[in-house]
């Protein structure tokens, strides 16, 4: 924790929780149960409801009314998140990304096999 300044500021905060999301998404499962699904949901519903930007999260309830979690599935839910991230992004100005799976996998999934230190990279911190 010593990393980061506290309180985190809106940008390290948001580079975290998007990536919590879409690393979230990349490793649920293909078939979800009902269970997974709805922890998904809540996981969704509970960081547009309590998350301490509040025109941020002002906006993403707006965005989660129009377009509804899809957690039906590992793909429906990681393209689902790519597109909420998108449509902050074109807020912000920011280069939108390919929402297809292959190109969100590259990026939170597989791009970097050591990152969970199984291959004895220097990464080990998910224990
Ligand atoms: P981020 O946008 O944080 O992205 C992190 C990494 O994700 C990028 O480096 C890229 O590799 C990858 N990435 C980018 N887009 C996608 C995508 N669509 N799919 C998959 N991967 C992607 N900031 C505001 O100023 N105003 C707001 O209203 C606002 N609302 C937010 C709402 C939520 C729910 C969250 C989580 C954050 C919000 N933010 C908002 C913060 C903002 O989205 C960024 O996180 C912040 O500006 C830092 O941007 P960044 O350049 O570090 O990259």
């Amino acid at each position: 924790w010593r990393k980061y300044h506290c309180p985190l500021d809106k940008d390290t905060l948001g580079d975290m929780t998007w990536g919590v999301l879409h690393s979230t998404a990349a490793y649920y499962p293909e078939s979800p149960t009902p269970q997974e699904q709805s922890l998904a949901a809540g996981l969704v519903h509970g960081i547009a409801g309590l998350y301490p930007c509040t025109y941020c999260r002002t906006d993403f309830q707006e965005c989660i009314q129009a377009l509804p979690p899809r957690v039906e599935s590992r793909e429906a839910f990681s393209v689902w998140i790519c597109k909420q991230h998108n449509l902050v992004n074109e807020k912000l100005g920011k280069p939108v990304f390919p929402c297809d799976l292959k190109s969100l996998d590259r990026r939170w999934k597989t791009g970097e096999p050591r990152c969970w230190g199984e291959k004895g990279g220097e990464d080990n911190n998910h224990r």
